[in-house]
């Protein structure tokens, strides 16, 4: 069996994520999707309404879990049993961040990481453009999953 995290804020979950859970879901068998518990990062949407959202965007994949963790990345990840680290890469400015902690990682852990290049169509949005958009009172659901309402 092979299984992945997906780590991240994901505040929101945006279409540009969601895309990177269904391609990865032709890679891996199950994707653990992660939602880190980042106390430095103060959020929009609480942990609770984020892991309610994700699991609602899933509920019909039984492929795809979602799961609060409050510790070391890789550590959630031998937790789960996942061998492997799912990242997406949307531009250069995400690639030096994402090289950093793929390295250290693997450095502190032997867990590799997958990258995938964003599809073009999604590689503008961000969890950042949608809060904005969000408290300025904008519509932003072509921004989420199908069927998604925040
Ligand atoms: P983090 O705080 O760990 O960066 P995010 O929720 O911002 O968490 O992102 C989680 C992962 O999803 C990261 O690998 C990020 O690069 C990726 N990601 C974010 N937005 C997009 C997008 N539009 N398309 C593809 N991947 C994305």
């Amino acid at each position: 069996m092979k299984r992945a995290i997906f780590p991240g804020t994901f505040d929101p979950f945006t279409i540009g994520h969601y895309s990177i859970v269904k391609r990865g879901l032709k890679l891996f068998d199950e994707i653990v999707i992660g939602i880190g518990v980042n106390q430095a990062k103060k959020t929009l949407f609480s942990i609770e309404k984020r892991q309610d959202i994700i699991s609602q965007t899933f509920k019909d994949e039984p492929r795809v879990k979602v799961s609060i963790y409050d510790s070391l990345t890789v550590d959630f990840a031998r937790s789960v049993d996942a061998g492997f680290i799912l990242r997406g890469l949307r531009s250069v400015s995400d690639f030096e961040y994402e090289h950093n902690i793929a390295d250290a990682n693997r450095k502190i852990s032997g867990i590799e990481t997958v990258i995938l290049f964003t599809d073009y169509e999604y590689s503008y949005i961000s969890s950042t453009v949608v809060r904005d958009l969000i408290v300025y009172g904008k519509d932003i659901s072509i921004f989420l999953p199908p069927n998604v309402k925040l």
